[in-house]
Formats: structure tokens, C-alpha cells, sequence
């Protein structure tokens, strides 16, 4: 098998079969032969039955599905599909036509002519959000660039396709919490990036909101940073120097100026100051604790309730 895409499905019962058909279409004329790999990730509408249908009908094409027992979310679902795929190459893609099953040629063809790159990743031309949204956005990478080791490009998606080896090292970080940009960051290889338009999204909506997407980014940043521990360290120190610098400024006040030191305010805002910094590092060492807690249960990533799957064929007019 040359080429598996991987596909996540949540609730995309509008989007499975045009996604099918569009991506058949757009590699008629392709010479290798290539399978889908779809992932119900524990869709509450109609995605699996359609995704049967699929796979009971296209028998021309090598479909597989595996499906969830439940929600787990797209990182756990992109792990599951490349642990059932055999392609060569591997392509991570959208099932509501987004991204266009024709740029996966495109991706193909640098992978072929240029062999220094393992991976090829989409980055969005320009961005179709709002402007809230885009500075939002910069600033998240921003901040996760300054804070860990892993460097992230900015417009980069989750549209990628890369070669075997690059799926084995992916495979390799079995952490829970996956945070799948910093991953394929963190595993390093050779990347080529390319600009490419994010079509609307064909039906449905996204599962996108704002308040999912802050937690996204805080996942990010303490999946591949342990520097805001180290804040707690440099907020402490900090305010250790400001007390020492008020206490002589008080004794000065006391000693030549014989000032009565009013006590009361000052007290009341220095309470309230070092309590909050307090309880703000304990929350976030809590956030990291909370993370080692989950890891050291070793739970899977995902539970397949079904996997449909047969004999691949190979094409032999090759
Ligand atoms: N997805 C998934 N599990 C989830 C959320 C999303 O498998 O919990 C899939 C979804 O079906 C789609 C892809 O991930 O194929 C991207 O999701 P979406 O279109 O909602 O994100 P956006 O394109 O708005 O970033
Ligand atoms: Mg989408």
C-alpha cells in the first residue's frame, strides 16, 4: 500500500460519502494505490451507518473504519488511524472538505521529487477568522515559542503527509494528553511547508469554539513547557526582594523620622497579593500533578468498539 488518509470523523453524517467521492475524483488518474483510513470518533448522528455503507458498498477501494466507543477527540483519533493504516506514506486530512483531497497529489509529488523532506504540511494562506481570533492566535504562538524547546510554525495545520517513519516516531509518544502540533514538532525530521486555501466548511459546523480552543492552547503549552513552574521560583524571589526593600524603607521611617507606620491597608493588600500569587502556583504545579496522575494510570488512548477491515488489494497494473 502506498498512500493511507487518515480521516477523523465527529458527527460528519453530510460530509463522509461527498468526502469520499470528491477524494476518488481527484486520484482517478493516480498510478499507486491508496486506502482510507475513517475514524468515528464517537459520533451521536448518522457518520458510523454511513461510514458502513461505505465500506459495505465501495468494495472497489480499500476502506477502513474504526470506530469509538466514545468522543476521545481528533489527536486520539489521528493516533488510532495511523495504528490501523499500512501505507508507505500517510496523509492526515478533514472530512468536511476543508482541505481539498487534491492538495494530498501535490504533497505526494514534493515527497517524491525532493526525498531530503519526510513531511509536508499545509500552512493556511490566508485566514478566513476574525481578527479577535487571528491575534488570539499569534499571540498563543507567541508565547508557546518563547516558553518550549519545540518550535511551532504559526498557520501550520493538522493537514499533513509524511512517510512511514515519521508515523513510527508519532506512534512512539504514546502520552495521553496529545497535543499533535508540538508532537510532530518535537519528533523533528525535515518539514516542507506549503501554503494552501481552507475551503468553507462543506456541512455541519466546527467543533472549534472559542473556550475549547483557550483550552487547546493551554494543553499546548503545558504539554511541551514545565517553564511556568519554574515561575513560581522567580515569583517568589521577587516578591522576597520587594518585602526586604519595604522593611528597611519602614525601619528608616521609624529610626530618623519617627513616622507612626500605618498598618492596616497595607496589611490587607499584602495578604491578598501573596495569597492569590500562592494559590496561582499551586494551581498550576495542581496542572501538571494532574497530568502525571492521569499518565500513571496508562490508560489507552482510545477504545475501538469496531473495526471494519479486509484484505487489502493491491493494485497490480502498476
Ligand atoms: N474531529 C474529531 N473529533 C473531535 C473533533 C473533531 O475527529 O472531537 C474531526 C472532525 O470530524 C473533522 C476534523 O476533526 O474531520 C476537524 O474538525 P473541525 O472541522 O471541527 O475543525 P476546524 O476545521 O474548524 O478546525
Ligand atoms: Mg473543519
Amino acid at each position: 500500500m502506498k498512500l493511507s488518509l487518515i480521516v477523523p470523523c465527529y458527527n460528519e453524517q453530510d460530509n463522509v460519502e461527498l468526502f469520499y467521492e470528491e477524494t476518488v475524483k481527484a486520484f482517478k488518474d493516480v498510478a499507486y494505490d491508496y486506502e482510507f483510513v475513517f475514524v468515528n470518533d464517537g459520533s451521536s448522528d448518522k457518520t458510523l451507518e454511513k461510514l458502513r455503507k461505505l465500506y459495505n458498498e465501495k468494495t472497489e477501494s480499500n476502506i477502513t473504519v474504526v470506530s469509538f466507543s466514545r468522543n476521545f477527540g481528533k489527536e486520539s483519533a489521528i493516533y488510532a488511524g495511523i495504528k490501523n493504516s499500512k501505507g508507505d506514506y500517510l496523509s492526515l486530512i478533514d472530512a468536511d472538505l476543508q482541505q481539498r483531497p487534491e492538495v494530498v497529489l501535490e504533497m505526494m509529488d514534493i515527497l517524491a521529487e525532493e526525498p531530503e523532506y519526510d513531511c509536508v504540511t499545509a500552512y493556511q494562506d490566508k485566514r478566513k477568522e476574525g481578527s479577535v481570533m487571528t491575534g488570539f492566535k499569534s499571540g498563543f504562538y507567541r508565547l508557546i515559542n518563547r516558553l518550549s524547546e519545540v518550535k511551532l510554525h504559526a498557520d501550520a495545520s493538522d493537514f499533513r503527509t509524511f512517510t512511514r517513519n515519521v508515523a513510527d516516531a508519532i506512534l512512539e509518544l504514546s502520552e495521553y494528553h496529545r497535543f499533535s502540533k508540538g508532537i510532530f514538532s518535537w519528533i523533528g525530521f525535515n518539514v516542507k511547508y506549503i501554503p494552501y486555501e481552507v475551503q468553507q466548511r462543506n456541512a455541519g459546523e466546527s467543533k472549534w469554539g472559542f473556550r475549547k480552543l483557550v483550552k487547546y492552547a493551554l494543553e499546548g503549552i503545558s504539554a511541551f513547557s514545565t517553564k511556568p513552574l519554574k515561575m513560581a521560583i522567580y515569583l517568589g524571589l521577587f516578591t522576597a526582594f520587594m518585602a526586604i526593600l519595604y522593611l528597611i524603607v519602614v525601619v528608616i521611617q521609624r529610626l530618623f523620622f519617627n513616622t507612626a507606620v500605618s498598618g492596616y491597608a497595607t496589611i490587607v493588600v499584602l495578604i491578598l497579593l501573596l495569597g492569590g500569587i500562592q494559590l496561582f502556583c499551586i494551581g498550576l504545579i495542581g496542572s501538571y500533578l494532574a497530568k502525571t496522575y492521569i499518565q500513571s494510570k496508562r490508560r489507552p488512548i482510545y477504545i475501538a468498539k469496531e473495526i471494519l477491515k479486509r484484505e487489502t488489494k493491491e493494485k497490480t497494473d502498476r
